[in-house]
């Protein structure tokens, strides 16, 4: 039985008092006492295996050595879930592999797949059936009978089916109830209609010979014979610039795995990113791909749960956290945008959702495709030496060309004191906007200014929980800190040297590039996008559906504007600050920025009209800028992997993060040194630091980090748990446990995505 908490494995019960023929099963899930309290557990291995649970406060191993002395009572499974299907072999086995791979407890992982059946009470729905014969003394009106026609004597509908088919309000379909003409029935998942079956053949797109012969080579490896165990199932790198149909081209794929009845997963990096998608998927096969994320509501995750597992739901759309649905038949995975660091999940479960997506075809033989126009080091690392397929669209449909890209040299033709948008840059809006076009200004920084400072004696505000700057908000009238969630009123008085109306914002958010604009461009309509304003699928929705009718014609973006989005008219791109992410000491931070900028980039001149990027940036010669100048990624990556090919660092060699934090940080600092005293040496293997992580102070904890970094062939997990489990084993946990001596907590990442 695996249970929710940061054990080292599974534990064992007796099995409840009656269990009728298979439903004592692995996979099931089951409500157990734990401790001095209940928990949800799910059978693992065979049921009838005999242990017990552990008392409370005791870890694994000290509950080892105390059994040896003394009689084990076993407890009984309080109750089998029946109403919730079984966990199917092949997911329990991801659970296991994720949690061996990111020393992570087994529990912990089974936590995140099945929160959502346990979330919603019991799995009845209740619907209406039409009465018959109806009551004789029924009064009816229109809306009655337009309701009792919609109803039916079998098969059990609910209100909001009933209100939606009959055009009426809720209280007509309570006021038959009350009459006696409807009677409450258990509605059956298959008679609710929740999930519509997507046709493969619904509307077939015409495919340019380019995209046809991509979609050729995605698709075959669809009818490759899987019994062939021999071969693993391929995974293979669709790169195509952006607007080169790759959502086309993936989607043959899709329709082959629905013609083989197989369910397909598709992974989008952000949730708010699905709206568009869900359009362009219903248009093609006909019907909604079944979405997943953490904003559904608690009945509607069950069902897309439940319907996973029992094979209703055909095609799946959501981020990382999909990817521990109960799928029962997966024969297809694709992950769009696969560069995104969004699929690296950091608190925690560490887990990157892209190569785990990977992992979860392989286990059950799928193909996995990997769509980007700007792939991963890592993604170009295995296609090149021929691990995956690779698949290239180099052109834009329908002949539009990749936009221009230019560059303001603000050392020279920056703008005024005070202001951000260069002239080059501010004409060039006017004309796009004077054309009838659209432009979108680009910044990845909410909030009005990143950092406030008193001009009297250059006070600056800093979080008091962690090493980074307040960020003002203008509109919420607050300085907020973006890592935690300290927020404060912005003060009139400087509380350094008591200074009045002395406190001036420094650089730009986008709330102050929108200020700037709103003066600059008084005719535009403008929108701004971030993800502190458009918080929910909802918003989004909307704001996506302003600008793609032309609504709005500016758009005042973050790294949400990036991503995916297809608006026609939108012709000009210009970035605020180029130079933006590729501060600080993080290797990764060149990559990155160049798959921000060229993402964003793409958003322009997608439709008829040519489209033109701006990069505003004080460093044109970096790497990062001539490389979008020429377009030339191939060129840069390969710059890249001569950067980090000598000192192995990814994708050349693996790499690990161990973090030690501490409430105080002369504690974090004495014990990651004793931690590095004792880390694992030998040919190529390595650690680096301890040195202050990059944020030194999160959340009221010193953090100290520690790297181990081995060559390619050399596994990190059997060393991690050597290291970290020798001298902590029985006291501390890996990854999420914490509450050790003086608070101190050691975590671990497994492939971090900053180093
Ligand atoms: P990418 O994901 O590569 O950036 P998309 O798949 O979003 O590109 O395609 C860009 C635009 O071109 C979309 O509006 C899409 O509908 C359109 N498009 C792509 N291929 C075709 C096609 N074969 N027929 C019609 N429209 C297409
Ligand atoms: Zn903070």
């Amino acid at each position: 039985m695996l249970v929710p908490r940061p054990f080292a494995g599974a534990l064992d019960y007796l099995p409840p008092a009656s269990a009728g023929p298979g439903e004592l099963a692995a996979g099931r899930i089951v409500r157990v006492p734990l401790g001095r309290g209940e928990s949800f557990g799910c059978i693992w291995d065979d049921a009838g295996e005999v242990a017990q649970t552990l008392p409370p406060d005791l870890t694994p191993d000290r509950q080892e050595e105390e059994n040896k002395g003394r009689k084990i009572t076993l407890r009984r499974m309080a109750e089998l879930r029946l109403d919730i299907p079984l966990l199917p072999p092949s997911l329990r086995r991801f659970i296991d592999w994720v949690a061996a791979y990111t020393l992570t407890p087994p529990g912990m992982v089974l936590a995140m797949a099945i929160r959502a059946p346990l979330q919603a009470s019991a799995r009845t729905q209740l619907g209406w059936l039409r009465a018959e014969p109806l009551p004789e003394d029924l009064r009816l009106t229109p809306q009655r009978r337009a309701v009792l026609e919609a109803a039916s004597v079998q098969h059990p509908m609910t209100t909001a089916m009933l209100t939606e088919r009959a055009g009426v309000g809720a209280g007509v379909v309570r006021g038959l109830a009350a009459s006696g003409a409807l009677k409450q029935a258990v509605l059956h998942p298959e008679e609710s209609g929740l999930f519509p079956a997507p046709q493969p053949d619904f509307a077939p797109p015409v495919l340019s010979a380019q995209q046809q012969d991509a979609a050729d080579v995605l698709t075959s490896a669809l009818k490759e014979p899987a019994a062939d165990t021999a071969k693993p199932a391929p995974v293979i790198l669709l790169e195509g610039v952006t607007g080169s149909g790759k959502t086309e081209v993936y989607f043959e794929a899709v329709a082959e795995a629905l013609r083989q009845g197989r369910q397909v997963l598709v992974l989008l990096p952000e949730i708010a990113l699905t709206t568009q998608w869900r359009e362009r998927f219903a248009r093609r096969f006909g019907a909604e791909a079944a979405v997943w994320h953490s904003e559904l509501g608690a009945r509607r995750r069950r069902d897309v749960w439940c319907g996973v597992a029992e094979g209703q739901v055909r095609v799946v759309v959501g981020p990382r956290s999909a990817l521990f649905l109960p799928f029962s038949n997966l024969g297809l995975v694709v992950v769009d945008e696969e560069h995104e660091s969004a699929y690296k999940q950091e608190e925690g479960v560490t887990y990157h959702g892209r190569d785990m997506a990977v992992v979860r075809g392989r286990q059950v033989g799928a193909p996995v495709i990997l769509a980007s126009a700007t792939p991963s080091m890592e993604t170009r690392a295995n296609a090149e030496h021929g691990r995956y397929g690779h698949v290239v669209l180099p052109a834009r449909h329908g002949g539009a060309r990749l936009p221009e890209t230019a560059l303001v040299d603000m050392r020279r033709d920056g703008p005024e004191r005070g202001e951000f948008l260069s002239p080059v840059l501010s004409a060039a809006v006017d004309r796009a906007l004077e054309a009838g076009e659209q432009a979108m200004l680009f910044l990845n920084r909410r909030g009005y200014a990143p950092l406030t400072l008193c001009r009297a004696c250059g006070h600056r505000f800093e979080c008091p929980n962690c090493s980074a700057w307040m960020v003002e908000h203008r509109k919420r009238g607050v300085l907020a800190c973006h890592h935690c969630d300290h927020v404060e009123p912005v003060p009139t008085q400087c509380p350094g040297c008591g200074a009045e109306h002395a406190l001036v914002p420094i650089g730009p958010g986008i709330e102050r590039i929108r200020e700037e604009a709103e003066k600059r461009f008084p005719q535009a309509r403008l929108l701004c996008m971030a993800s502190d304003t458009l918080d929910s699928p909802a918003a989004m929705a909307e704001a996506v559906h302003k600008v793609a009718s032309g609504e709005v014609n500016l758009v005042i973006g973050t790294q949400m504007v990036a991503k995916g989005w297809d608006f026609p008219d939108l012709t000009l791109v210009g970035v605020v600050d180029a130079d933006l992410g590729l501060g600080g000491g993080d290797l990764r931070a060149a990559e990155r920025t160049m798959q921000l900028l060229h993402q964003v980039g793409g958003r322009a001149g997608r439709g008829t009209r040519p489209g033109r990027v701006l990069l505003q940036s004080y460093a044109g010669e970096h790497p990062v800028m001539q490389a979008l100048l020429k377009n030339d990624f191939n060129g840069f990556m390969a710059q890249e992997a001569a950067l980090r090919q000598p000192g192995f660092w990814p994708p050349f060699g693996r790499l690990a993060a161990v973090i030690v934090s501490a409430p105080q940080e002369r504690v974090a600092e004495e014990q990651a040194r004793l931690l590095a005293a004792s880390a694992p040496r030998g040919p190529g293997v390595q650690v680096l630091g301890p040195a202050p992580a990059p944020l030194a102070l999160l959340r009221g904890r010193w953090r100290q980090r520690l790297l181990l970094r081995t060559r390619r062939g050399i596994a990190l997990q059997p060393l991690l748990r050597q290291w970290l489990g020798a001298r902590w084993s029985g006291t501390y946990g890996l990854g999420v446990q914490g509450g050790g001596e003086g608070g101190l907590k050691i975590e671990v990442d497994v492939d971090p995505v900053s180093f």
